[in-house]
């Protein structure tokens, strides 16, 4: 399958790795929004938010949990940071790799563009 983050998860195209268990992996944006910009992604493939699955909830829930032990580690957690999921074209998604943007070190504005 000609996927991104599937490359990325086969070590195929190199990436700044954070943290990777069985079933996920985080890596560093390679083109930042904010001081701390981190993606966390299932290894398995899944397009879209669209695409999941009912059995797929624990694994979700593993994206925002790591998500969090990220923001902890990289010392962001007291001031705050938010985490996006883009879906589809006018969610603004343009890896079709689903994938949660955890992002800090700055103020946020409310609402997004
Ligand atoms: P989306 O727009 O789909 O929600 O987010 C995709 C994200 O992937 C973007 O923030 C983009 O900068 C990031 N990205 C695209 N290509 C690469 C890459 O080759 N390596 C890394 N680390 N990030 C990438």
């Amino acid at each position: 399958m000609d996927c991104l983050f599937c490359k990325l998860v086969a070590r195929e195209i190199p990436a700044d790795i954070l943290y990777e268990d069985d079933q996920v992996i985080a890596f560093r944006d390679i083109s930042p929004q904010a001081p701390t910009h981190v993606l966390i992604i299932p290894k398995r493939h899944i397009s879209t938010l669209n695409d999941l699955q009912e059995e797929d909830c624990a694994l979700v829930g593993r994206l925002q949990f790591t998500a969090q032990k990220i923001a902890k580690t990289l010392g962001i957690a007291e001031e705050g940071y938010r985490v996006v999921m883009n879906c589809n074209e006018q969610g603004g998604q343009t890896v079709y790799h689903i994938h949660m943007h955890l992002l800090g070190g700055r103020s946020m504005t409310w609402p997004p563009g």
